[in-house]
């Protein structure tokens, strides 16, 4: 057994290099501002500071031209205001927040935010514009607060501590014997799902960044989790824009507008209660989500 278990061990050692890599590879990418698909015209512009709005006017889009991922889509996010795109796996709802970074131009259609088609606006300026918590935080082997601070390199103790409360991290961190200098990561100390969200969160909020995309984490949550997690996301989206992008529709259910998306089309929307009484898609996604949580319970 223990001829097995070496090289399975070392395996997995191997395995946390190759990952920790990759999460450099992504910030060296961050950092250099490097783009492999699109380019910034010569006479692109910067977002202007203050609210922006986000708009998807009719957007067709596909990776591989032999298969259409999204069709026709509309959605209209006004400043400050925050909706949702909920819909099964595979439905394009990562999709949507790929192309408002334009790591993808649309293929058919136009996006826009604050009113500029953005093939127009300079990508720096993009995504300094826009905050995203991931579904997976994948965290740097350092301390927690050079993964806070990398939302906005060089952010003072108190900027760093004022986004860990507004994120319900600074209790936590503060608890830890050594506190914001605490090494996390597969090197350090592990961090639960929740805990890896609210420092993605501490991290966007310190960017401050007038449109905020929130990727709702797939795993199951216990009841009381998913109830801080709303939360979060309720004070995170505070005086933003925000697309939330979600699996479960109880964090949705405030949302200004909720968006179903099915086989890369808006087949419904409204707000919950009005998508509730219509008995469609999100009536029987409720349903079957209510369902779930019962037996769980049980
Ligand atoms: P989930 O809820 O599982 O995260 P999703 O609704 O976010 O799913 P997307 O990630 O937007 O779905 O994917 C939509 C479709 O696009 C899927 O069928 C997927 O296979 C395809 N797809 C995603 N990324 C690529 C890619 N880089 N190249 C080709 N096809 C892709």
């Amino acid at each position: 057994l223990i001829q097995l278990y070496i090289p399975l061990n070392f395996l997995g050692v191997m395995y946390r290099e190759i990952r920790q890599a990759l999460t450099d590879i992504e910030r060296m990418f961050g950092l250099l501002k490097t783009n492999r698909e699109v380019e910034d015209k010569p006479d692109a512009r910067d977002l202007p500071e203050g609210p922006l709005g986000v708009r998807f006017a009719s957007v067709d889009f596909h990776y591989e031209a032999k298969r259409q991922i999204l069709f026709g889509v509309d959605i209209d996010v006004p400043a400050g205001r925050t909706v949702a795109v909920v819909g099964h796996s595979g439905s394009g709802k990562s999709t949507l927040a790929r192309l408002l970074f334009r790591f993808y131009d649309v293929s058919g259609g136009r996006l826009e935010i604050g009113g500029q088609d953005i093939r127009n606006i300079r990508q720096h300026s993009l995504r300094r514009a826009i905050g995203i918590v991931p579904q997976d935080t994948v965290l740097f082997n350092d301390t927690i607060r050079y993964n806070i601070e990398y939302g906005r390199p060089g952010a003072s103790q108190s900027e760093i501590e004022a986004a860990a409360r507004a994120a319900q991290l600074h209790d936590f961190v503060a608890r830890l014997p050594d506190g914001y200098e605490t090494r996390v990561g597969e090197r350090g100390l592990k961090l639960s799902g929740g805990e890896k969200q609210r420092v993605a969160i501490a991290r966007a909020l310190l960017k401050n960044p007038p449109i905020l995309i929130f990727d709702e984490a797939t795993s199951a949550l216990d009841s009381k989790t998913e109830q801080a997690i709303q939360a979060q996301l309720e004070a995170a989206a505070r005086g933003r824009t925000a697309i939330v992008i979600a699996h479960r529709l109880s964090t949705v259910m405030n949302a200004d507008e909720i968006l179903v998306l099915d086989g890369g089309r808006v087949v419904e929307r409204g707000q919950h209660a009005a998508l509730l009484s219509r008995d469609g898609a999100y009536a029987s996604m409720w349903a079957l989500q209510q369902r779930e949580a019962a037996e769980q319970a049980a």
